[in-house]
């Protein structure tokens, strides 16, 4: 079976051979030199005070190569490129001073989730674990309903749009200290709501990090 299946992924990759995500050369899913690229882009972190959040923090600003990283990631399949922004934000934390009990990423819908399957903020929660040493819990929230897209809505048109959007599970919760993942923060409402689910429930603490914050 597993022979077969070998044989298979051999056939695939001779007919469609993996490129590079970001570059497109061939044979790798990230180039040595695209990894590199991003491993040099400096973290510029910004703070901003979104209550309830006892912290918010974000990598850098949303264009350039940030930008086209987390494009590939959410809309291209390319998930290797969870990889250097996982270690992105468990630098980011490392350099936080704050102390969390788990990470958890923003949940997406179930028929976004079917439809692309699999969660980008998840998958950079995942890769943080090796370095942060906490664990990844994506069960411990989850979002109730697709919310309609925030583009070109008002603040407070954005919150509405999010209110009881998120469900936290008090069991995973309850008296933590949380560490919330979202790839892109515009907003920062789909933060807020996440962690008033959480707050709701128990937790002791949230704080959230994204990527990257999108001018509004
Ligand atoms: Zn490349």
């Amino acid at each position: 079976m597993a022979s077969a299946r070998l044989l298979f992924q051999w056939l695939i990759d001779l007919v469609y051979p993996p490129r590079c995500a970001l570059c497109g050369d061939l044979d790798v899913p990230l180039c040595a030199a695209c990894r590199a690229e991003i491993d040099a882009t400096p973290l510029d972190p910004h703070a901003r005070r979104l209550a309830p959040l006892s912290g918010s923090a974000t990598s850098g600003a949303h264009d350039g190569l940030l930008r086209d990283a987390i494009h590939k990631l959410k809309y291209d399949n390319a998930r290797t490129l969870a990889e250097p922004l996982g270690d992105r934000l468990a630098e980011l934390y490392h350099r936080s001073h704050w102390t969390v009990d788990m990470i958890v990423p923003v949940p997406l819908h179930t028929s976004r989730f079917q439809e692309r399957g699999y969660n980008q903020s998840q998958l950079i929660g995942e890769r943080m674990v090796r370095r942060v040493h906490h664990p990844c819990v994506p069960s411990a929230l989850i979002r109730r309903r697709s919310t309609p897209s925030q583009v070109g809505r008002s603040r407070s048109e954005r919150q509405l749009n999010m209110q009881d959007a998120f469900h936290a599970d008090a069991a995973l919760v309850a008296g933590r200290r949380i560490l919330l993942i979202d790839d892109v923060q515009t907003s920062g409402a789909t933060l807020q709501e996440s962690a008033r689910a959480l707050l709701n429930v128990g937790a002791a603490a949230v704080y959230a990090m994204t990527v990257t914050a999108a001018r509004l």
